[in-house]
């Protein structure tokens, strides 16, 4: 069982998971992206001839976080996982599942003590009829 899992592998899911560590907790960050970095630090796939991965553009900050995270041995990630819900009593009363689901692997469960949703936030635009933008 892990003492905290993270929902949302952004920068906020990886420095909080980063922090967790460092005060010892065993953490597990799900993301349903392919990769760490979240909206803002979303990757280019790898360089199809050398395997090198291309840094995320115009934040080059944002690589040292990255590389942080994917090299910390204290930390579990779970790519291409959807976190779908919340279980009570994961494996007991002071633990709780995680509902998660893969495309090719189905449906499983992940008991952790604590969870952090990170999961960020999406722009929704509606559209008003006869709306019209300011000239
Ligand atoms: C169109 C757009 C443009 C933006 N432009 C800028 C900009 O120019 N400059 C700027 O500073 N900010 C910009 N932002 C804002 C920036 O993207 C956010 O502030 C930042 O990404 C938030 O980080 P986060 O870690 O909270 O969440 P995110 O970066 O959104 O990360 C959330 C992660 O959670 C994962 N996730 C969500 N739901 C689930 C689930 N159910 N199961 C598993 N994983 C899940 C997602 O795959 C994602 O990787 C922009 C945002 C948008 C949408």
């Amino acid at each position: 069982m892990f003492g905290l899992a993270v929902v949302g592998a952004g920068p906020a899911g990886m420095s909080a998971a980063l922090r967790a560590a460092d005060h010892g907790l065993e953490a597990v960050v799900i993301d349903e992206q392919r990769r760490a970095g979240g909206q803002i630090f979303r990757r280019p796939p790898q360089d199809p001839t050398t395997g090198t991965p291309r840094p995320t553009a115009g934040y080059a900050w944002a690589t040292g976080l990255i590389r942080r995270f994917e090299q910390d041995p204290r930390l579990t990630a779970k790519f291409g996982w959807s976190a779908i819900g919340v279980l009570p009593g994961g494996t007991g009363p002071d633990s709780l599942g995680v509902a998660v689901s893969h495309p090719r692997h189905g449906a499983r469960q992940i008991a952790a003590r604590r969870l952090l949703i990170a999961t960020g936030a999406y722009d929704l635009p509606v559209a008003f009829p006869g709306g019209r933008c300011p000239e």
